[in-house]
């Protein structure tokens, strides 16, 4: 006889970390299934930060998600005593007709957001440090700041297994079948298991598991990079250095963020337009003498006096769709599947609105949450 649960959670990294956390904590009796170690640093979740921000330049209809992701990471800050989120305000920056400025304007002005319109010399007398062109501007959010991924799954796995959730790690899911009484089984490499419900949160192993051919996804290759300041750390602490993303052409968007909480291990920057298409399974993990001089053409003409030594880099991935929103809805072709993919390199700061969202379709089949546009029947028509 197969074990039997309530929920099987299938990957727990960034998103389903938070779901098993959120379907333990309705008091549902959850599998959560892993492939790697907790918080590891192959898939997705890992390098220490992630931009969190709310004047969303992707698209208006993620403010309410990200507004109510503010409140969960606060909250999980409280219920585990970890740090996660510090806000140290964050600037959009390009040309006034750069989709980072106006789609992040547009977010704000629908939604009320709290923020300043800053011209070049207004950014850099603000901020010593960068160079924008004359012709870029910024709008400066104060809310927006950074969260520590490797923590905030930690964190979430912890209160998870507090609630009861039963989480296996280096365990590879096989294969799963919907069975003639409707359950969903589930076979791992050791063993073989049964719910009513699972939950599928693949990160860029989603071909592999979802059974959902018709899903458009593909898999980039992306490095990011922490460099040691020419004239010191000073000028990047967090208390006065926002994070920042910045549209320096039509096709180059680079970010980072202050120094965190490790001021030996540099200060971190990384581009998140392109990127080498890979697979999960045959990504190069080593970085390369080009993708550091990718970052550093962006910084000598933009931050020159972050462009100093190279300490430390690492690869991650990003799993696109076609029109570079997420998909999380129930399975097209199994209702009692639902599926959390394709978050195209902007999913972590969502995580737990996201296992919230998750929790409400494994258990109750929908949610209050405005998250028709990320259905994955978009594809299909
Ligand atoms: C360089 C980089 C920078 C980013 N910057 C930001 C940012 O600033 N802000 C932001 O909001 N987002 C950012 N993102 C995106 C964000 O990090 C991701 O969208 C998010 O982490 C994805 O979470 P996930 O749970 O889908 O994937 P993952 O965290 O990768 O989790 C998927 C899990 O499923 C497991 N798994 C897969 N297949 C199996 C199997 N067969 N059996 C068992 N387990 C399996 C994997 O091992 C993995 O642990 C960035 C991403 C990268 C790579």
């Amino acid at each position: 006889m197969a074990e039997t649960y309530d929920v099987i959670v299938a990957g727990l990294g960034g998103v389903g970390s938070a779901a098993a956390y959120h379907l333990a904590a309705r008091g549902k009796r959850v599998l959560g299934l892993e492939q790697y170690t907790p918080a590891h640093d192959r898939g997705s979740s890992h390098g220490s930060s992630r931009i969190i921000r709310q004047a969303y330049n992707e698209g208006p209809g993620y403010v309410p998600l990200v507004l109510r992701a503010y409140e969960l990471w606060e909250q999980l800050e409280r219920d585990t005593n970890t740090d996660l989120l510090t806000i140290t305000g964050g600037l959009f920056l390009g040309t006034e007709d750069s989709d980072v400025v106006q789609g992040s304007l547009r977010s704000a002005r629908e939604h009320n957001l709290p923020h300043e319109l800053l011209d070049a010399k207004e950014i850099q007398r603000k901020f010593p440090v960068l160079h924008p062109h004359a012709d870029h501007c910024a709008l400066y959010e104060a809310n927006a700041g950074f969260l520590r991924p490797e923590a905030a799954v930690a964190a979430h796995l912890g209160l998870a297994a507090q609630r009861g959730a039963v989480l296996h790690f280096e365990e590879p899911i096989a294969d799963w079948a919907v069975t003639e009484t409707g359950t969903v089984r589930v076979t791992t490499t050791k063993a073989t298991y049964e719910a009513e419900h699972l939950v599928i949160a693949p990160g860029a192993w989603a071909s592999n598991l979802l059974k959902l051919g018709t899903l458009p996804l593909h898999v980039r290759r992306h490095v990011m990079a922490w460099f040691d300041p020419v004239d010191g750390i000073a000028p990047f602490k967090s208390d006065r250095f926002p994070i920042y993303i910045w549209q320096t052409s039509n096709d180059v968007i680079f970010y980072g963020f202050p120094a965190t909480d490790c001021e030996h291990c540099g200060v971190k920057a990384a581009i998140h337009s392109g990127g080498d298409v890979c697979t999960a399974d045959s990504i190069e993990r080593s970085f390369t003498h080009r993708d550091i001089a990718e970052i550093r053409e962006q910084l000598e003409a933009y931050i020159p006096a972050l462009n100093g030594k190279l300490l430390h880099a690492a690869t991650c991935m990003y799993t696109m769709t076609l029109d570079e929103h997420f998909v999380v809805s129930r399975h097209p072709d199994y209702p009692q599947v639902s599926i959390a993919c394709g978050f195209s390199g902007h999913g972590f700061k969502f995580a737990p609105v996201l296992g919230e969202v998750l929790a409400d379709l494994a258990i109750e089949g929908h949610t209050k949450h405005p998250i028709d546009f990320l259905s994955a029947q978009r594809f299909a028509k």
